[in-house]
């Protein structure tokens, strides 16, 4: 029989002579507790945004012997979507969460967990499929600070596990544990997005490259998998800046970050460089299809002038591009050194081109 982690039911129902019922509700209480204590301690240890979910979705349903569990967090600008993409998490590895723009819950402080039987209507949001094999439901809002972050579902198929009348201090508890460890992964991952993003387009900055850099190497080498990179830089890009003004080119340089990366798969990494210049890391890819990639991408930006808000006329940029593939025995350092020589001779070559490490290669090691 699941045991009831809010205050015991059936004793709540007065059941049994009062000695011996009150030592069986201590008792229960004490293992709810430690069970209690076990969890929240796994959902403080959790290292990562990712890992917090599935020990909020997989772990509470374990720990609690339930037969449902769903998480509802509210992510209205996308951050939390976006960070693990970034992560290389895919939601379909998080089927009990959902992502919605807005708050289902009131958004007030002190909003008590709502215990009783299962509402399909009220319910079907949180449990779907599931909600037909439910009984009674728990809804734990996560609610701090007048902020409201969602909410934590949980179900069951024993009618009397959730009812209107029972007391919720282990629910209160638990849900005020997820909710602080929730704003602390989401501000963990708010940091460490800050930390490796560009600003203006919001592709990886250099500093990321060079800690991305080091475990592409390694992992190219330990698969035998090739590893190659383009070097793009922006031709006379000065001169956007001299016909239409800073703000222009800024606009320009967002819209270039964007194309870029419609014709990049998941795999690959985007990196602003430095000012016009943009790294590509490509995993699992040889110098003859990047250098394929980096044509249809010369080609891609070279065919659609781009439309700036303010500018009465359309503003037409090319790109050169160097690519390279790692070599035996190179370093990463080694790889940048080899697209950025080739792009400066794509430059020396005319701009709007691309070109490999030697005259007439693909960018081979
Ligand atoms: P080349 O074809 O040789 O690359 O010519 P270029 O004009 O693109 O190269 P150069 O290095 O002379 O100039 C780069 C320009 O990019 C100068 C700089 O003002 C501009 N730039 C760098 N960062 C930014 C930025 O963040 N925003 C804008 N609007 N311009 C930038
Ligand atoms: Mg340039
Ligand atoms: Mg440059």
């Amino acid at each position: 029989m699941p045991v009831n982690e809010s205050e015991d039911n059936r004793a709540a129902a007065g059941e049994g002579s009062e000695p011996h019922q009150l030592r069986v509700v201590a008792r229960r209480n004490e293992y709810v507790l430690r069970r209690f204590q076990r969890h929240e301690l796994a959902l403080m240890a959790a290292d990562s945004l990712h890992g917090l979910l599935h020990q909020l979705t997989e772990g509470t349903l374990r720990s609690f012997a339930l037969d449902a569990v769903a998480l509802d967090v509210v992510d209205p600008g996308g951050e939390i979507a976006d960070a693990l993409g970034r992560g290389g998490v895919s939601l379909a590895e998080l089927p009990a969460v959902r992502l919605t723009p807005m708050p289902e819950w009131p958004d007030h402080e002190g909003a008590s967990p709502q215990l009783g039987p299962i509402h399909p209507a009220e319910h079907g949001a949180y449990f779907r499929e599931h909600v037909g094999e439910l009984h009674s439901a728990a809804l734990l809002p996560l609610v701090r600070g007048g902020r409201n972050r969602g909410v934590l579902a949980l179900g069951s198929r024993d009618p009397l596990r959730y009812q209107p009348h029972l007391g919720t201090d282990f629910l209160d508890h638990l849900a005020m544990v997820a909710t602080v460890c929730l704003e602390n992964a989401v501000n963990q991952e708010r940091l460490r997005l800050h930390g490796r993003t560009d600003p203006l387009t919001g592709l990886y900055n250099r500093r990321y490259l060079e800690a991305r850099l080091a475990e592409e190497v390694s992992r190219a080498r330990r698969h035998h998998m090739p590893l190659a990179c383009l070097f793009l830089d922006v031709d006379h890009f000065k001169g956007v800046n001299d016909r239409h003004g800073h703000a222009a080119g800024d606009a320009v340089l967002r819209c270039l970050a964007e194309r870029i990366t419609e014709l990049l798969r998941a795999s690959d990494v985007a990196v602003r460089y430095g000012g016009e210049e943009f790294a590509l890391l490509l995993p699992q890819t040889a110098a003859t299809e990047a250098a394929v990639l980096a044509e249809r991408l010369r080609a891609h930006l070279a065919a659609r002038p781009v439309e700036v808000a303010g500018v009465d006329c359309l503003v037409e940029v090319t790109v050169s591009i160097g690519v390279a593939e790692l070599a035996v025995d190179e370093s990463g350092d080694g790889l940048l050194d080899g697209a950025d020589r080739a792009l400066y001779r794509a430059k020396a070559g005319g701009r709007n081109r691309v070109e490999g490490r030697n005259p007439g290669d693909a960018g081979g090691p």
